[in-house]
């Protein structure tokens, strides 16, 4: 199967959390879509990667992903390293993704900013020729960088108002993140992730707000944008 969009992250939720409703409204649009999970998140505090694997599951499939997979790089430990860049860009092969999406290339999380240069190091690699690996010299076109939490000006954003609900349901199930038991809320270690749910809504909302929807996903790429009819330009300006 090739893919006509892949969203590469560290962690799995970290799709659904930065651009869970910019695939969901591709895939409605009869787009091949998918996840690549770089680690199956064994380091976090809730829930083991078994049940974060059912839950990526789950959650790919409301979100009407094609194809979820995972790398098996070790969680905490995503290094741009040949190893990594390799095995990445095998999947790129197969895969043949149109339009790659990426986390932003600066983070809090080592693992986010990491994955910004494995994805996109690994996209390059996976077009040359003399490479020591199997399967048909390929690159992406285009590469996109999910801003969602890092707060610079995005390039564009992508209207997601439709796909919000059905995002949240995504989001939300990864139930040992953000559902824990309520014996594990008692053990008041804080954990960001608690308050994710209203953040997410908030930052949805801030975004649709500057192209006057309700809620949107923010999107950066290096490349400026052409434009080919000035007249027929969206979003408002006064
Ligand atoms: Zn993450």
């Amino acid at each position: 199967m090739t893919l006509d969009l892949l969203a590469i992250a560290a962690h799995p939720d970290d799709v659904e959390l930065t651009c869970g409703g910019t695939l969901l409204k591709m895939a409605e649009k009869g787009y091949n879509t998918g996840i690549l999970d770089l680690t199956a998140g064994e380091m976090g505090t809730r829930g083991t990667p078994e049940t974060r694997a059912k839950e990526a599951a789950a959650a790919a499939k409301i979100l009407k992903v094609r194809w979820r997979g995972n790398l098996g790089i070790p969680d905490s430990d995503v290094q741009p390293n040949r190893e990594n860049k390799l095995k990445l860009a095998a999947k790129i092969r197969e895969l043949r993704p149109r339009t790659v999406i990426l986390p932003y290339w600066e983070a809090r999380h080592p693992d986010h900013y990491h994955a910004s240069t494995l994805g996109y190091e690994g996209c390059f690699l996976a077009g040359l020729k003399q490479l020591p690996l199997d399967g048909e010299p390929f690159r992406p076109f285009k590469i996109l960088y999910a801003t969602s939490f890092e707060g610079m000006p995005p390039t564009f954003i992508v209207d997601v108002t439709k796909q919000c609900d059905t995002r949240r349901r995504a989001i939300l199930a990864y139930a040992s993140q953000f559902r824990p038991a309520k014996s594990e809320k008692k053990q008041k270690v804080f954990l960001a992730i608690d308050e994710l749910d209203s953040r997410m809504d908030l930052l949805a909302r801030h975004y649709g707000q500057m192209i006057g929807v309700k809620y949107g996903e923010p999107f950066l790429q290096k490349e400026v944008m052409a434009v080919e009819d000035v007249v027929a330009l969206s979003v408002r300006s006064i």
